[in-house]
C-alpha cells in the first residue's frame, strides 16, 4: 500500500513507533526511523535489518529545531522526497498536580508537542513543493477525556489534536493530509512503566476486554497513510477498543 513511499517515524526504536515501521515496510515504504539515543536506533535497525528489511535512522535532539531540519533535509537529499511523516515520539506522566514540578510539564510538553511542532515545520515546505503528503501524529484517548493524574500529559495530547485539525485545514489546499490516532491503552513500555492501580482500573473499562497491541494501531496509521485514506483529513482516530473513561 506504501510502495515507493519515503516515511520518517519519531520514536521509532520501540513500541508503537517499532510496530508503525515494521507494517510500513511490510507495505514497501522507505523508512527512516529516529529515536533519542544512538543505541536504541542502532538497536531497532538491527532488529529490522534482521527481518530483512532495507532501513535508516537518525537520533537528532527533537527539541532544537536547527538540528531537525537539517537532518529533514539530508534526508530528503538523500531519498529526493519525504512522502509521510508520523510524528509519534512521546512521554506519559501519572504524578498528581502537586507532586509535578513546573519541569515535569515543561518537559512533557518539549517532546508531545513542540518536537512535533519542528518536525512539522521542518517537513511541510518540502511537502508544499511537492503538493503532495501525509503528517500522521500519535495523540491519545486521553485526548478526549482526559486523566486523573498526570495531568501534563492530556494536556499535550488536547494540543495534539488542535496541531491535527488547524493543519489539517491550513494545508488541504496543498494537497497535504494531516490525521492523529488516538491509541488506547496499549501493551508497550510506556504502559509497562505505569502503576497497576492505574491500569487494571482502565482495562476494566474496555468493552473488547483486552488492552492494544502495537500491531492493532500501526494498522491504524497504515490505513490513514495509504491512498485508501484519500479524502481523510483532520480526523482523530480512535484505537482504545471502545474505552471510554
Ligand atoms: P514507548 O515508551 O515504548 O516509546 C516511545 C518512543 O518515543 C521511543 O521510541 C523513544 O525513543 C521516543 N522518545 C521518547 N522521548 C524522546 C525524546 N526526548 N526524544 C526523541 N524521542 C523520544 O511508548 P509508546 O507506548 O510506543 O508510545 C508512542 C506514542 O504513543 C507516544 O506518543 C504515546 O504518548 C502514545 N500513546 C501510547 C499509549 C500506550 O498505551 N502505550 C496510549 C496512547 C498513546
Amino acid at each position: 500500500m506504501l510502495k515507493d513511499k519515503v516515511a520518517i517515524i519519531t520514536g521509532g526504536t520501540r513500541g508503537i513507533g517499532f510496530e508503525i515501521a515494521r507494517v510500513f515496510l511490510e507495505n514497501h515504504a522507505k523508512v527512516v526511523i529516529f529515536g533519542s539515543k544512538e543505541e536504541s536506533v542502532n538497536e531497532a535497525l538491527t532488529s529490522l535489518r534482521e527481518e530483512g528489511y532495507d532501513v535508516d535512522g537518525y537520533y537528532p535532539n527533537l527539541n532544537e529545531f536547527n538540528q531537525v531540519s537539517q537532518v529533514v533535509n539530508e534526508i530528503h537529499q538523500k531519498y529526493g522526497k519525504i512522502d509521510i511523516l508520523v510524528n509519534n515520539a512521546g512521554i506519559s506522566a501519572n504524578k498528581k498536580i502537586d507532586d509535578t514540578t513546573v519541569e515535569d510539564f515543561q518537559k512533557i510538553m518539549d517532546i508531545n508537542v513542540n518536537a512535533m511542532f519542528y518536525m512539522t515545520k521542518a517537513v511541510v515546505p518540502l511537502m508544499k513543493e511537492a503538493h503532495h503528503g501525509v503528517i500522521l501524529n500519535t495523540s491519545s484517548m486521553v485526548s478526549i477525556y482526559g486523566q486523573p493524574s498526570g495531568v501534563g500529559y492530556p494536556t499535550s495530547k488536547f494540543a495534539v489534536n488542535g496541531m491535527t485539525k488547524s493543519l489539517a485545514r491550513e494545508l488541504g489546499t496543498f494537497n497535504i493530509r494531516v490525521n492523529a490516532v488516538a491509541p488506547g491503552v496499549t501493551n508497550t513500555d510506556m504502559v509497562a512503566s505505569l502503576p497497576k492501580e492505574m491500569i487494571e482500573p482502565l482495562i476494566k473499562t474496555i468493552p473488547l476486554g483486552r488492552v492494544g497491541e502495537p500491531r492493532d494501531v500501526a494498522n491504524a496509521f497504515l490505513f490513514l497513510a495509504s491512498p485508501l485514506a484519500s479524502y481523510v483529513t483532520g480526523e482523530i482516530l480512535s484505537v482504545d477498543g471502545a474505552a471510554r473513561s
